[in-house]
C-alpha cells in the first residue's frame, strides 16, 4: 500500500513552507508520508477536502483563507480549536470522524521554550487581537506570566479578548497608545508588518533582558523587529513558530515528535 497522504490547503499555497517542513520530519523520523500542497478555489474548500479524503487523505494543514471554513466542516473541534475559533489542522480519526485542531499556540510555546524566553512570572505584551492571538492566549496563560496585556488597533477587540481569557485579573486589554509599564516579552501578532507598518508604540516598552518576537518571518527583519533592535533587546521572528505548529500537527497525525532544530536551521538557510 502507498504511504499515508497529508496536505496543506490554501489559496494561494505555492509559497507554503509546510511541504518542505513535513518532508524534513518524514526523513528525520523514517516515516515516509506524502505531504502535498493543494490549491483549493476560494469558493469550494469543502469539495476539495472531500475529494482529498476520497483519495485516502489522512489529515491536512489549513491556511489562509480556509481556517474558519475548516472549523465549520469538522465533525468536532479540539478545545484549543474551539478557543481559537479557527482550525489549522484537520485530523481523520480512527472512527472516520474529522477533528479540527489548532496547533498555532502550541507551536509558539514550543518556540518560546526553545528560546528560553521569559514566561513564568514575566510581564507579557501581545500586539494584535486577531485569529493568531485567540490561538495563543490560553497556552501563554498556562505558562504563568505575572501579567498579560493585549493591545490592539481596534481597542474593543483587545478588551473583549482580555475579558474572555482573564484569569485572576492578570489579563488586560487596551489600545497601543495606552500601554503602561515595561515588558519581558513582547509578541507582535498584528499583520502590520505585512504592510511594512509599525503600530504607534511607546518607546518605554522593553524591560532589561526583554525578548521581542514577531510572528511574521522573512529574509529581512520586520519593521517591528528593526524598531525593537534600536533598544538593544533580543529579536526573533516567527519562523520557529511555523516549524513548531507543524511539529504539533505532525504529532497529532503520527504520534511522534520531530526534532525541530535541524529543520528550522535548514529553512533559515533557505530564506537567506
Ligand atoms: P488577523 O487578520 O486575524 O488579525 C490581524 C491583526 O493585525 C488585527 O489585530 C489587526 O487589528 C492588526 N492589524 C492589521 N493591520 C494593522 C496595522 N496596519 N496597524 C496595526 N494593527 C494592524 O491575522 P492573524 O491573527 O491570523 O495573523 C496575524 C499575523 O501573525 C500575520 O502576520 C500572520 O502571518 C502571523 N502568523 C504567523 C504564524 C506563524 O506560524 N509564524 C501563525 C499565524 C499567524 P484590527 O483588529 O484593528 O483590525
Amino acid at each position: 500500500s502507498r504511504s499515508p497522504l497529508y496536505a496543506v490547503f490554501g489559496n494561494p499555497v505555492a509559497h507554503s513552507k509546510s511541504p518542505q517542513i513535513h518532508a524534513g520530519f518524514a526523513a528525520q523520523l523514517s516515516d515516509p508520508v506524502r505531504y502535498e500542497p493543494r490549491l483549493a478555489p476560494v469558493d469550494d474548500f469543502p469539495g476539495h477536502w472531500r475529494a482529498f479524503m476520497a483519495e485516502g487523505g489522512r489529515g491536512a494543514n489549513v491556511t489562509v483563507p480556509f481556517k474558519q471554513e475548516a472549523a465549520a466542516l469538522a465533525d468536532r473541534l479540539s478545545d484549543r480549536a474551539q478557543q481559537a475559533g479557527a482550525v489549522n489542522t484537520l485530523i481523520l480519526d480512527r472512527n472516520g470522524e474529522v477533528v479540527g485542531d489548532n496547533t498555532d499556540g502550541a507551536g509558539l510555546l514550543l518556540d518560546l521554550k526553545r528560546l528560553e524566553a521569559p514566561l513564568e512570572g514575566a510581564r507579557i505584551l501581545v500586539l494584535g487581537a486577531g485569529g493568531a492571538v485567540r490561538g495563543v492566549l490560553q497556552p501563554l496563560l498556562e505558562a504563568q506570566p505575572s501579567a498579560l496585556v493585549i493591545a490592539n488597533r481596534t481597542i474593543d477587540k483587545a478588551t473583549a479578548l482580555a475579558e474572555r481569557f482573564d484569569i485572576q485579573g492578570r489579563v488586560r486589554g487596551c489600545g497601543f497608545e495606552e500601554i503602561k509599564g515595561r515588558f519581558d516579552l513582547v509578541i507582535n501578532a498584528t499583520s502590520a508588518s505585512l504592510a511594512g507598518e509599525l503600530p504607534p508604540l511607546p518607546d518605554t516598552l522593553f524591560d532589561e533582558g526583554a525578548l521581542a518576537y514577531d510572528m511574521m518571518y522573512g529574509a529581512a527583519p520586520t519593521v517591528f523587529l528593526q524598531w525593537a533592535q534600536t533598544f538593544g533587546v533580543r529579536c526573533v521572528d516567527g519562523l520557529g513558530m511555523l516549524v513548531g505548529q507543524a511539529a504539533e500537527s505532525w504529532y497529532q497525525w503520527r504520534g511522534t515528535r520531530p526534532d525541530t532544530t535541524p529543520i528550522l536551521a535548514a529553512l533559515r538557510a533557505d530564506l537567506r
